[in-house]
């Protein structure tokens, strides 16, 4: 746990994702007697919930990032641009992409998912990574300036997939054809009945055209192929489906479920290794939630104080996930609709609400 002149090993964070700009924030180091060390690809964060108001032209690309390089330098925390590719539970490391080693004390995982393409499937573009996703995006203006056209489809139509074809229609207008294709037979399968018509309806009203039921299991040949055997025609596809964990986890000792994620206690720490956290979409946790950046921002206060009580060694606290979770659905025309207990509403209020929570989320990462 710590060096030969006895300095007590490092908090190590790997990636900056929304609970971890939290910690970032509050773990003060000197406090902890250690050093706090934040290992990102990226020095920028984007900010899901703001993504699709990017695509619309809404917003620029600093508009809905977090500067994660200057917000580590402003509370102390060392920053690392780079990658971790495996963790050794039983040494306490973690290997990164640079080749570097680095010893920890306290290890705490908020590195997201990925969506989970059909089996065999690699064309089209994935919105996740949506740090590298604005470089992607540039694939779609090329086909857009290449052809002056073109067929689009969002494929998975859950909310990021709702908001991202009203988002690239508003993009690129009438003259690309965007399409929302899933498997289930209504968007947003997990929200009201009520704000499942009003998506509906909203997309009869832009003319983008609605599959469900298409479980896709090939893309190719400029089609997209379902497994009852129906076709569409596509140029360009857009996968928002649902996510997975990545794989080099597998090997890290760590207790995972199924699917991949890290099975954690409800005080966010590993079932298996109790000086390791995980929060956010990678975190498997005791009373499970949908993979939603709403869950992972409400964690991030509460991974911050148990990695400071763990160092402490004071009793931790518990996170409660909420029973019912706003989500407010940007129509990407100055409008949004918002769904809760069963109730909702669309209007241009709706959108300067979205517009407000999201703003004043990242505004707490800015200095
Ligand atoms: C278009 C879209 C719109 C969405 N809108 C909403 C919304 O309105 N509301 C909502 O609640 N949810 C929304 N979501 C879901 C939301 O994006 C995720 O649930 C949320 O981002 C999860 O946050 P996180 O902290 O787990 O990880 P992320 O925000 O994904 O951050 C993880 C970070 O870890 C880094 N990382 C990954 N691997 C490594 C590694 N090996 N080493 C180091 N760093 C690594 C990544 O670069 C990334 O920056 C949306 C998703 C999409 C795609």
């Amino acid at each position: 746990m710590g060096d030969a002149a006895g300095k007590a090993a490092p908090i190590v964070l790997i990636g900056g994702g929304h609970a971890h700009v939290e910690v970032v924030r509050k773990l003060r180091a000197a406090e902890l007697g250690c050093e706090v060390l934040l290992v990102s690809p990226s020095a920028c964060a984007p900010y899901s919930g703001m993504l699709p108001g990017y695509v619309a032209g809404q917003y620029g690309f600093e508009d809905f990032h977090i500067d994660l390089a200057r917000l580590c330098t402003r509370s102390g925390v060392s920053f690392l641009m780079t990658t971790a590719t495996a963790i050794d539970v039983e040494q306490m490391h973690v290997t990164l992409a640079d080749g570097r080693v680095l010893s920890y004390s306290r290890l705490s995982i908020d590195i997201g998912s990925t969506p989970i393409l059909p089996s065999g499937v690699t064309g089209g573009i994935a919105v996740k990574p949506i740090a590298s996703f604005t470089e992607r995006l540039a694939r779609l203006d090329q086909m857009h300036s290449r052809t002056g056209g073109g067929r689009l489809a969002v494929v998975g139509q859950g909310v990021a997939g709702v908001e991202m074809a009203f988002a690239l229609q508003k993009r690129f207008g009438r003259r690309v054809e965007v399409m929302l294709v899933g498997r289930a037979d209504r968007p947003i399968a997990d929200r009201s009945v009520s704000a499942q018509a009003k998506v509906l309806a909203e997309l009869r009203q832009v003319g983008i055209a609605h599959h469900p039921r298409f479980d896709v299991q090939a893309f190719e040949n400029g089609e997209l192929v379902a497994r009852d055997g129906r076709t569409v025609a596509v140029h360009e596809v857009v996968w928002t489906t649902s996510s997975g964990a990545p794989t080099w986890l597998r090997s890290s000792g760590l207790s995972l479920d199924p699917a991949g994620f890290i099975r954690v206690d409800a005080m966010l720490r590993s079932l298996s290794h109790p000086e390791v956290f995980a929060a956010g979409d990678i975190a498997s946790l005791p009373d499970p939630r949908p993979k939603a950046g709403v869950f992972a921002v409400r964690q991030g206060p509460i991974l911050a104080e148990n990695l400071r009580r763990s160092v402490l060694k004071q009793p931790l606290q518990s996170y409660l996930p909420q029973q019912a979770w706003l989500v407010l659905i940007s129509l990407a025309d100055g409008r949004a609709i918002a769904d809760k207990w069963g109730i909702s509403a669309t209007g241009r209020w709706v959108a300067a609400w979205k517009h407000w929570n999201d703003t004043r989320f990242l505004d707490r990462y800015r200095g």
